[in-house]
């Protein structure tokens, strides 16, 4: 996938991404950081297709994203929001068998190859125990877990996650990471995610790409990026960044001074 030349405007006023150029690696996970208000969002929605960026073009399998039926794209990409509203009335394994709409006409029927997806994506979400529930009935992991579900029962080769562990307690959020680290390396899932964590973001990121003020500041590997000047440039936070022989590079912020 490649990035080019994107300039966004919500407004026509002000440029909320501008002249951003870059390439997704494929079979890789890259992570998107920043501070709120930089980006991270609006560059997933165009990479994604939901906006159309007003200058520059997204490529991917080397053809313009737009230029691609909107169906034909929902079997490349698949995107979890950063938020999500089912009916709290509809149970897991329906919302993951929403995933299967770009497979499907209007009078078709449930395939063998849909319900495959839909218990796959469910397996590897560790939901098949509780498809039969409602959404409102799942604690905030399994909630999360679920979207993902409806996301791999598409079917893609890319996945995109807006801050799939914002909200969640830490032991879901590594749940999540681990998930999303296991599609990665054993489905060959290209993953692109917006992360707050830069601790998460190291570990579990091949790439990070580090944006502000709607510009793409800094692409590189976590050990490439992520030092204390980048820190204290992009959040106004002092930190520690140091490699420990157990744990590798980690972060320590230690205020805002
Ligand atoms: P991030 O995800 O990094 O927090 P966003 O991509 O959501 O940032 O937002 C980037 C900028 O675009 C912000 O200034 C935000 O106020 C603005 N913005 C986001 N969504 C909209 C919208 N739907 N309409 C107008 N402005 C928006
Ligand atoms: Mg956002």
């Amino acid at each position: 996938m490649e990035i080019k030349d994107i300039t966004y405007s919500y407004d026509k006023k002000t440029n909320h991404l501008e002249n951003i150029s870059s390439k997704i690696d494929q079979h890789k996970i890259t992570t998107i950081i920043g501070p709120n208000g930089s980006g991270k969002s609006t560059l997933l929605g165009i990479l994604a297709n939901s906006y159309a960026p007003n200058k520059g073009q997204v490529m991917i399998d080397g053809k313009q994203l737009h230029q691609i039926k909107p169906k034909e794209l929902a079997k490349k990409i698949a995107i979890v929001h950063q938020q999500n509203s089912a009916p709290a009335d509809m149970t897991v394994e329906k919302l993951t068998s929403y995933g299967r709409l770009p497979y499907k006409s209007i009078f078709s029927n449930q395939t063998p190859d849909d319900q495959q997806a839909v218990e796959w994506a469910l397996q590897k979400t560790n939901l098949i125990a509780k498809k039969t529930k409602m959404i409102s009935e799942l604690s905030g992991g399994e909630r999360q877990r679920a979207w993902i579900a409806m996301t791999l029962a598409q079917s893609t080769p890319y996945l995109f996650l807006d801050e799939p562990t914002t909200y969640l307690d830490i032991y879901y959020q590594y749940e999540i990471l681990e998930l999303v680290k296991q599609l990665n390396s054993e489905n060959g899932l290209t993953i692109v995610m917006v992360l707050h964590d830069i601790n998460q973001a190291i570990r579990y990121s091949d790439t990070i790409m580090v944006m502000k003020d709607g510009k793409l500041i800094k692409k590189g590997t976590p050990e490439q990026v992520v030092t204390s000047e980048l820190i204290q440039e992009i959040y106004g936070v002092q930190a520690v960044v140091k490699m420990d022989e157990e744990s590798g590079l980690y972060i320590l912020p230690l205020g805002t001074q």
